[in-house]
């Protein structure tokens, strides 16, 4: 907490000492996210190009000056962040985009950029002396939190929505996590978790909630402005649920200009999908979030109330963005598309953030010479039986030559 100055709401904006121990404004209640506010001239005395360009810490720890933890317990972590930047060459050519950018962070450890938030829930935990932590999740803030934890020594009770994916629920249970499935949705979920948080007095990981999560995600933008020698592409795109992870995206390039490490924010664009769209309807008509359904295939972005709606919807404002909404047709075409031309397998939440950017082209949002970076939040395995029908010619063959042969030369398609 060295370089933070103080704690303001996001609602009344009054400010609260970096001491204070509640994590919402007591005035505004619940919906009163902080925000945390850093001293950047102080920062500014400690990061330059050159202290990145020595730096050979390949993780989150690398933005150490512009986290809120201590790193006194960083050393007992797992390898969280510092993703591949991929440059597109098919894609960018077919999508007829100068530069196409994907950030694959579904390279993390537990294979989500959920883990840039858990490993910091994890440190604070440690800090404040916590042996247990929980959380309710649509799946990934869960095994990740899980993952993190396991290797931190850490307890966690983890709730989570009838629908979610077995990959990842497995994922979770393997690493020891006391997971709660609740028969009910996300709202449910979420309602069910916090109740009991507050009643064991564990530590909170909602990432809405808990105002050190979105320092945790930001270092994702910090990590694209860095791989781009700090000149980042015009548009970033991601895919939103509760809104944390774009809040993130903003706050990581809003750091870097204060510093004056980027001249420029680039545009960010939420993309959400048809079936639960809370913070395109609200950006789009102009009112406030509205609960919807939360109807989609993407599951990590099934968030009929999103949880974090201002840090969310001044991400794109203040970016000059704009929310997008796509199918689940188009985020399952997006999963082949991303997979056979760059290599990277997404999971749907993940390839949403492609989804929109074709959609955006053909909208005219983006253009021929535009640089955009698209961030893949999950890995495809977490949840394979999403594209699974679009799967098609499974082939079963006798272990026999001749079989193959007979095969190779009826084929339409070139081996
Ligand atoms: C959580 C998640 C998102 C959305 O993040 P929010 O903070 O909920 O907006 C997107 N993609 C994946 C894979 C996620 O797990
Ligand atoms: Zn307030």
């Amino acid at each position: 907490m060295k370089n933070v100055k103080h704690y303001e709401c996001t609602i009344c904006h009054q400010i609260y000492s970096k001491d204070c121990k509640f994590m919402t404004c007591p005035t505004c209640g619940e919906k009163g996210i902080l925000e945390i506010v850093f001293d950047y001239e102080k920062i500014k005395k400690q990061v330059s190009k050159a202290y990145f360009k020595n730096n050979k810490i390949y993780s989150i720890k690398r933005y150490l000056p512009f986290l809120t933890v201590d790193p006194l317990y960083f050393n007992h972590t797992l390898n969280v962040g510092w993703t591949p930047l991929y440059k597109s060459t098919k894609l960018s050519n077919d999508l007829d985009i100068l530069d196409l950018y994907f950030k694959d962070d579904g390279q993390n450890p537990t294979q989500s950029l959920k883990d840039r938030a858990s490993i910091i829930a994890c440190l604070k935990a440690k800090e404040l002396g916590y042996d247990t932590i929980s959380c309710s999740s649509t799946g990934n803030a869960a095994s990740s939190l899980a993952g993190n934890a396991a290797k931190m020594g850490l307890k966690t009770v983890i709730f989570v929505p009838k629908r979610a994916p077995i990959g990842k629920l497995i994922q979770l249970k393997a690493f020891g996590s006391n997971l709660i499935q609740v028969d009910g949705d996300y709202k449910d979920t979420f309602k069910l978790s916090k109740e009991s948080i507050e009643h064991y007095k564990w530590y909170n990981r909602n990432a809405a909630i808990n105002p050190h999560l979105v320092e945790g995600k930001k270092t994702v933008a910090m990590e694209i402005a860095e791989q781009l020698d700090f000149k980042p592409t015009d548009y970033v795109f991601v895919s939103v649920g509760d809104g944390c992870t774009i809040a993130g995206v903003y706050k990581g390039f809003y750091d870097l200009m204060q510093v004056g490490l980027i001249e420029k924010i680039p545009k960010i664009i939420g993309v959400q999908s048809e079936g639960c769209a809370p913070f395109y309807e609200a950006f789009h008509n102009n009112h406030e979030l509205r609960e919807t359904s939360e109807d989609t295939i993407a599951d990590s972005i099934a968030v009929g109330i999103p949880r974090n709606p201002i840090k969310g919807l001044n991400a794109v404002k203040k970016s000059h963005g704009t929310f997008i909404k796509v199918s689940d047709d188009e985020i399952l075409e997006s999963i082949t598309l991303l997979a056979r031309n760059e290599g990277i397998f997404a999971e749907p939440a993940a390839a949403a953030s492609l989804a929109g950017v074709i959609k955006a082209k053909k909208e005219n949002i983006i253009k021929d010479l535009n640089s955009v970076t698209v961030i893949v939040t999950g890995n495809g395995l977490k949840d394979p039986n999403a594209i699974k029908e679009r799967i098609t010619n499974w082939l079963l063959l006798k272990a026999d030559i001749n079989e193959v042969k007979k095969h190779i030369r009826n084929s339409k398609e070139t081996i």
